[in-house]
């Protein structure tokens, strides 16, 4: 917990600082598309990438294949996949767990998957081969609306450095946010610190000076107390 501040005053804050907007987060923008199985493959190949590279490759296979499902993937063959998603990076691993998760998802799999309660849900999601917590969450809460909040390298370094989490344990860091935000909130706040860890509180060189939360931030007060 923050002392003195609550969930909704720091989304407030952060959407007064911030310049947001959605064409900056590839697996958002896929969401649009209503097609779970796309958000799906965007969030794996979006792992270890920027999402300007995931965008490319994105849509590379989306020329190809028209509309991302299970089946088409299948019929591609692993080397046109790679060849397609060549830009993000990683790509012939990203291929082969792409072309797995998509044996795995036919037949409307996915969907089903996204019918069960979050727990259940979440569980069935990590069990595929390539998808981790992070990309279970992204998935959930854009295409499931599900109550739960992503948490990626960015906010991860934001949380631990705000004094959130002790750790960056993924789970620790989930359930800080989860118990700091209001469920409406969730997906808000996923983006909004994803674009503070951006802008503001970038791995090297922090510009606390700047940053909307530097008055309650546990390592911009450290900063300050070593400064002294
Ligand atoms: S005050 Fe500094 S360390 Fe704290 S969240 Fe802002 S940029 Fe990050």
């Amino acid at each position: 917990m923050i002392e003195g501040v609550d969930g909704k005053a720091i989304l407030r804050r952060l959407e007064g600082a911030l310049d947001f907007k959605e064409e900056e987060f590839v697996s958002l923008m896929a969401s649009k598309s209503k097609n779970p199985f796309e958000v799906l493959v965007t969030t794996i190949v979006s792992q270890n990438t920027n999402d300007k590279n995931t965008a490319k490759a994105m849509k590379r296979l989306k020329n190809i294949l028209g509309r991302i499902d299970p089946e088409r993937i299948e019929k591609l063959s692993l080397r046109e996949l790679e060849e397609a998603l060549r830009p993000a990076g990683l790509y012939r691993q990203k291929a082969r767990v792409i072309k797995r998760v998509a044996s795995l998802l036919s037949g409307g799999r996915l969907e089903r998957i996204l019918e069960k309660d979050l727990e259940e849900a979440r569980r069935e999601l990590i069990s595929l081969p390539g998808v981790g917590p992070k990309t279970a969450d992204v998935l959930l809460s854009l295409m499931g609306r599900r109550p739960t909040i992503a948490v990626d390298r960015h906010i991860t370094r934001v949380a631990v450095r705000l004094g959130l989490a002790s750790s960056d344990d993924y789970e620790e860091i989930r359930g800080s946010l989860m118990r700091l935000f209001d469920p409406e909130d969730y997906l808000k706040a996923h983006l909004l610190l994803i674009k503070l860890g951006r802008v503001y509180c970038r791995p090297k060189n922090p510009k606390c000076e700047e940053c909307p939360l530097r008055d309650v931030c546990d390592y911009a007060k450290s900063k300050k107390e070593i400064g002294r």
